[in-house]
């Protein structure tokens, strides 16, 4: 093939799959730690939304917890979400 190599995730929010570049990476490490993953390539299990709106129905659904294998309560929404969208504002 002669296309770039293009990775695609599938957003946990909307369920659609994008361009890795796209999403927001959210990453659940060894020491039970959950971030945004700014660099996109921290170590750990990751799962990938694509907008704050996803952001907060992956949360409600727990889909986004589910898919890091891990639980997220609302401090740690809270935290995660500062994390990823404030600088936006
Ligand atoms: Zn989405």
């Amino acid at each position: 093939m002669m296309n770039k190599h293009i990775a695609y995730r599938t957003c946990v929010g909307c369920g659609e799959v994008l361009p890795k570049v796209e999403l927001l990476r959210f990453v659940h490490d060894k020491t039970n730690n959950v971030f945004y993953d700014k660099t996109n390539n921290a170590l750990g299990r990751g799962a990938y939304v694509c907008g704050d709106v996803c952001f907060a129905k992956a949360i409600k659904t727990k889909r986004l917890a589910r898919c890091l294998r891990t639980s997220i309560d609302d401090e740690r929404a809270k935290a995660l979400f500062a994390q990823a969208f404030e600088h936006e504002k």
